[in-house]
């Protein structure tokens, strides 16, 4: 090469390596968008379901809006770094089913889906702890779980909140996983696992001890403190530097030196887990709240929550399908009962615990046979069989949904209804005269109105409707 070569080559190599390095940068940049990581934060409970409840000092305290506070506190502090892309299921004091919870995860591809709950139990039980996926179908999901609920457990602890550990639930109903494994028992946890999704259940601190709340729960302050404990621990999980230090840390190491640690690890696989721990098997009574429940509304349920509720305690009668065109399974029997109960704009779950309760989970044994088409005791009380027959299963359960409209919507009349008129009943009923669930017992109902003289009839069906929405 001489001179001249030699610099038109240099020029050359000049403008390709810039050309190189502009790309190389708008690479970067582009990654740098793209690879926020998808987080959502659920705020346990809302609207009609405020999750646990207690008054102190004619103060109540309630878990729906205290995990919001704290989510929203979290969700903050991770957009700060800059690195997140926080979504959150609810925004406000709504009810959401958990598969809407859980689908939001999906679809916005989550790295993790985060519960936030307050816990409660007796007086005494203290701390926080995480519920996290077991070991069975994805166990990387329990290996990740681990990992960031002792991460969470530790920033909590540094607040002075005692770590009680993470915890493994497996389901009580037989439910499993597509490879045959038995399934976690928490849906939140075991349907993000199903999408591949991370799911854990932060329970911050107890609601039910009076220095937990006096400590974290009191103000909003306080569990604004929470939530950022929590981010700080999701930051540290996914390697994020935090760009901000909290004003809460020197607090936080106050009370750090106050308190003695205790770390329970409990092995998932081990059956006497639970039992052992003073509190956490009371666990589930935070999620039963003391809200009535609406009887007319969009159902909180799915199908598939029905037919995994039935066939977890009940085999489905061979009888509909010799008798009945339109059901060959268990699957057409739901599947009607989801359409009766829109087409009303009746809550199916309300139905179908109703069906459960009057008919014995389809294996009667009463008074009504099976061959009445009759899944609600309609007309029952009369002795006579023609009141309370139906020609099919849809005209069954159409007349129970009308009978329970007739109960729950104050403005239910013959000529508003979807469906020509079955429940021949329909116009003894005073309209609106049972709009929850609990009034549906006579001995509960204010007005001493209602479909059944039971006592305790409407709460028993609530318990069912409870049991349905956890699977
Ligand atoms: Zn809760």
């Amino acid at each position: 090469m001489n001179h001249s070569q030699e610099r038109k080559f240099f020029v050359v190599l000049c403008i390709l390596l810039s050309v190189v390095v502009i790309i190389c940068n708008l690479n970067i940049k582009a990654n740098a968008s793209n690879s926020k990581i998808s987080i959502v934060l659920d705020p346990g409970h809302g609207g009609y379901q405020p999750g646990a409840v207690k008054t102190y000092n004619n103060i109540k305290y309630s878990e729906s809006y205290m995990t919001l506070v704290i989510a929203n506190a979290a969700k903050e502090e991770l957009e700060k770094t800059g690195a997140f892309e926080v979504h959150m299921t609810r925004t406000k004091d709504t009810y959401l089913s958990i598969p809407s919870r859980t689908s939001l995860a999906k679809d916005v591809k989550a790295q993790a889906l985060i519960s936030f709950h307050i816990n409660s139990a007796g007086s005494s039980a203290t701390g926080s702890e995480v519920e996290i996926p077991n070991k069975n179908y994805r166990p990387q999901l329990n290996t990740e779980g681990i990992a960031l609920g002792k991460s969470i457990l530790s920033e909590l602890n540094k607040l002075g909140l005692k770590n009680r550990g993470t915890f493994t639930r497996n389901s009580e109903s037989n439910n499993r996983y597509p490879d045959g494994s038995l399934s976690d028992y928490y849906g939140i946890i075991r349907q993000s696992k199903e999408y591949n999704i991370l799911g854990i259940i932060i329970e911050h601190a107890f609601i039910s001890n009076k220095s937990d709340v006096n400590n974290y729960l009191s103000s909003d302050e306080k569990l604004k403190a929470l939530g950022v404990a929590d981010a700080k621990a999701i930051m540290k999980h996914y390697n994020v530097n935090s760009t901000s230090i909290s004003q809460n840390q020197q607090l936080n190491q106050d009370n750090k030196a106050s308190n003695v640690v205790q770390d329970i690890e409990l092995d998932s696989d081990d059956p006497n887990a639970y039992s052992v721990i003073l509190g956490h098997e009371m666990r589930n009574n935070s999620n039963i709240n003391n809200a009535m429940y609406p009887i007319v509304g969009t159902s909180q349920a799915n199908k598939e929550q029905l037919i995994s509720y039935y066939k977890s305690k009940a085999v489905f009668p061979d009888f509909y399908s010799a008798h009945d065109t339109e059901v060959k399974s268990l699957d057409d029997f739901v599947r009607i009962y989801c359409q009766e109960a829109e087409a009303e704009n009746i809550r199916v779950e309300v139905a179908f615990a109703q069906m459960i309760h009057e008919t014995n989970w389809l294996k009667y044994g009463g008074r009504v046979k099976i061959d009445q088409y009759n899944f609600a005791g309609l007309g029952a009380t009369d002795g006579t069989k023609d009141s309370g027959s139906f020609a099919s299963v849809r005209l069954g359960i159409r007349a129970q949904i009308q009978h329970l409209k007739a109960y729950a919507d104050k403005n239910a009349k013959e000529n508003n209804l979807a469906n020509p008129l079955i429940d021949n009943r329909f116009k003894y009923v005073k309209k609106g005269s049972a709009e929850y669930v609990e009034w549906l017992g006579q001995k509960e109902n204010p007005n001493g109105l209602g479909w059944a003289t039971q006592t305790g009839y409407g709460n028993i069906i609530r318990s069912t409707i409870n049991k349905i929405l956890q699977m």
